[in-house]
């Protein structure tokens, strides 16, 4: 079975760059690079042309998920594994992978119709070393693990999400039964992984936008408490104080973006153990903010 590697990078619809670029640059320390076209903005965190790529949209929301595959006989190979679980395959013109600084790309939908572009071959540029937007202690923690990780609100099941992903070679499940006092239910949140980081994608609940929040992960967990006192300085809205994950044992925090969705950074996440568990809730911090959780569910 041919699987994904890594979360290469996503597209995401902006509908203010302005505040974007000084968001990116000075609050998170990408490095912002402009596009040909003057709608496009390319936001660099290691090596890598771009992880995230920010195209002038009304939606705020994810246009793209990019996930990596080895190579070109694993491309095949998982168009062939696509094709013959019923899955609709598009495969892209030399002109779409070329728009994406990607080798080949072939596009399809997860069961939540999130378009998903799945590559081999990302642009890697050794000739222009990451110059991070503002002063940083140490560096983003991508390479084998790719570039972070993303949570998703979900328009479908949790079964049929988790069938779709593990056809992509994803592993993982259910890691979080969150008792709510006013649901009759508690709230599940599902993981799964496909390296070294602990969770790849995650699915929450149902929600206005696909994205739930991005999660950044840096090298030094003193660029976590700078990045929180610049935000708090920004005034940005801080959605979940400080705390660490019971799941991945990040220590990290929670802002709100430009677009309305949440940005965590993190630091110290663990590996995945290769057996599942669940948990109640994290292991110390992560307090909801009240006043600026609406439109939230409970991230993870
Ligand atoms: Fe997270």
């Amino acid at each position: 079975m041919t699987e994904v590697t890594e979360l290469g990078y996503i597209t995401v619809g902006v509908s203010d760059l302005a505040a974007w670029d000084e968001f990116a640059a000075q609050i998170l320390g990408l490095e912002v690079v402009q596009g040909d076209d003057a709608n496009v903005r390319y936001l660099r965190m290691d090596y890598w042309h771009h992880r995230i790529k920010l195209v002038e949209d009304a939606s705020d929301d994810l246009l793209a998920i990019g996930l990596r595959i080895a190579g070109t006989l694993e491309f095949r190979a998982m168009a062939k594994q696509l094709q013959d679980a019923g899955v609709e395959v598009r495969i892209g013109s030399r002109a779409e992978a070329e728009a994406r600084q990607v080798l080949e790309v072939m596009f399809l939908k997860d069961p939540n119709h999130y378009p998903i572009e799945l590559f081999h071959g990302p642009l890697v540029q050794y000739d222009l070393p990451f110059h991070p937007g503002r002063r940083m202690h140490g560096v983003f923690s991508t390479h084998a693990g790719g570039f972070g990780h993303m949570m998703l609100n979900r328009a479908a099941g949790l079964e049929e999400i988790h069938a779709f992903y593990t056809l992509l070679g994803l592993r993982g499940g259910v890691e979080y039964k969150i008792p709510m006092p006013h649901l009759p239910e508690p709230v599940e949140l599902m993981f799964l992984h496909c390296n070294t980081r602990q969770h790849t994608l995650a699915f929450g609940t149902p929600g206005e936008k696909r994205i739930n929040h991005v999660m950044l992960e840096v090298t030094k967990m003193q660029d976590v408490g700078l990045s929180y006192d610049l935000v708090r300085r920004a005034k940005i809205p801080v959605i979940i104080e400080p705390g660490s994950h019971a799941n991945d044992q990040a220590y990290s925090f929670y802002l709100k973006n430009p677009s309305g969705s949440m940005i965590e950074i993190g630091w110290g996440g663990r590996e995945p153990t290769g057996q599942s568990e669940y948990y109640h809730g994290d292991a110390f911090g992560h307090t909801p903010v009240m006043s600026n959780m609406k439109g939230f569910m409970v991230p993870a």
